[in-house]
C-alpha cells in the first residue's frame, strides 16, 4: 500500500478542538503513516506529538503554520493587504531570528483578542472569561475560533462557521487585524532558520480575493519549497494552476487536511502528501 501522509494538522494548542492524546490516535486509525503537527505560530506540541507519533507507528513531522501578509497594488492602483498562511516543516524554533518574530506575534494574539472581545461585549452577552473557558490549559495561539466557540456556548452563534460569517469575518466592526510578517520575509526566514516553507491553500476564496500568482513568483524567487496544491479550499481550476507553477518553478507539491477537530468538516486524509515528497521536505531540513 502506498503510504500517506496529512501534512497540515491543528491540536488544541492552537484552534483544533483536540488534545494531542486524542488527535494522534486518529490519525492512526485514518491509516496514515505519518503527519505534521501544524499549529499557528506556535511550536509548543512537537515533543508530545513526536512520543504519541512514535508509539501510535506513526512518521511524524514537526511544523506550524504562520500568518503572514502580502501587500500589493492591483492594476487600478489600490492598495491590498492579503492574509497568506504560510506552513513551516523542521525549523529551528529555540534560537532564531524566526522563533523571535514569532514569539513576538503569538504573545500579540492574546491582547488582540481581548481587544475583539471588548468591541463584542458592547452588543453581545459575552465575556473574556466566557473566551477562556474555551481554551485549553494546552492552547499556546488563542485566536477568534475561541471567541467563535464562547459565541455558540453563550447561544448567540450556532457554529464556528456562522459565528464567522455573522460577526467574526474581516469586514466586521468587532474585527481587529492580527500583527504579522510579510510572507516575502517569512520564507526567508523559515529558510535561514533551517525550515522548509510550503504555501497553506494558495487558492483560498474564503478570505476574500485570491492571491495573486504575483506573490508566488515572489515567494519562490524567495526561496518557497512547495505548494499546498490539494486542499479542500483551492479549487480545480485553481489547482491546474497550481500544478502548473509548481512545474514551472520546480517546486513541491502537497496535499492536507487542514484538520481542526470539530471546529470544521474537514476530515483527517482528506488530502494527502506521498512519502517520496515528505522525504523531500526532510532533505531540505537544515537543522
Ligand atoms: P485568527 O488566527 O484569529 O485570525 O483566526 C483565523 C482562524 O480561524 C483560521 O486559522 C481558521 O482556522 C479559522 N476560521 C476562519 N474562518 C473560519 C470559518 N468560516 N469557520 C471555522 N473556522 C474558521
Ligand atoms: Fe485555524
Ligand atoms: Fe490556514
Ligand atoms: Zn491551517
Amino acid at each position: 500500500m502506498t503510504e500517506r501522509y496529512d501534512l497540515h494538522i491543528h491540536s488544541n494548542i492552537s484552534d483544533g478542538t483536540q488534545p494531542l492524546t486524542e488527535l494522534v490516535p486518529l490519525i492512526h486509525q485514518a491509516g496514515l503513516s505519518g503527519f505534521a503537527l501544524t499549529d499557528h505560530d506556535t511550536a509548543r506540541g512537537w515533543e508530545q506529538a513526536a512520543k504519541l507519533a512514535e508509539h501510535y507507528g506513526l512518521d511524524f513531522l514537526p511544523g506550524a503554520e504562520f500568518s503572514c501578509r502580502y501587500e500589493y497594488q492591483d492594476h487600478k492602483g489600490r492598495a491590498h493587504k492579503k492574509s497568506v498562511h504560510l506552513l513551516a516543516y523542521g525549523y529551528n524554533r529555540h534560537t532564531s531570528e524566526l522563533s523571535n518574530r514569532v514569539e513576538a506575534i503569538r504573545a500579540a494574539r492574546t491582547e488582540r483578542v481581548q481587544q475583539i472581545v471588548k468591541r463584542l461585549t458592547e452588543d453581545y452577552p459575552l465575556t473574556w472569561a466566557q473566551v477562556q473557558q474555551q481554551v485549553g490549559a494546552e492552547n499556546d495561539a488563542v485566536g477568534r475560533p475561541h471567541i467563535a466557540d464562547a459565541l455558540v456556548a453563550a447561544g448567540v452563534a450556532t457554529s464556528r462557521e456562522e459565528a464567522f460569517r455573522n460577526i467574526l469575518h474581516p469586514g466586521s466592526k468587532y474585527y481587529i487585524r492580527q500583527e504579522s510578517m510579510g510572507v516575502i520575509e517569512a520564507v526567508q526566514l523559515v529558510r535561514a532558520a533551517g525550515g522548509v516553507p510550503v504555501v497553506a491553500h494558495p487558492m483560498s476564496e474564503n478570505r476574500g480575493l485570491p492571491l495573486p500568482m504575483q506573490a508566488l513568483e515572489e515567494m519562490a524567487d524567495a526561496g518557497l519549497a512547495g505548494v499546498e496544491v490539494y486542499h479542500r479550499e483551492n479549487s480545480q481550476q485553481n489547482r491546474q494552476r497550481l500544478l502548473e507553477f509548481t512545474r514551472a518553478r520546480g517546486l513541491l507539491i502537497t496535499g492536507s487536511s487542514d484538520y481542526h477537530g470539530a471546529g470544521k468538516p474537514n476530515q483527517l486524509g482528506e488530502n494527502t502528501t506521498d512519502a517520496q515528497t515528505v522525504h523531500a521536505i526532510r532533505e531540505q531540513i537544515r537543522n
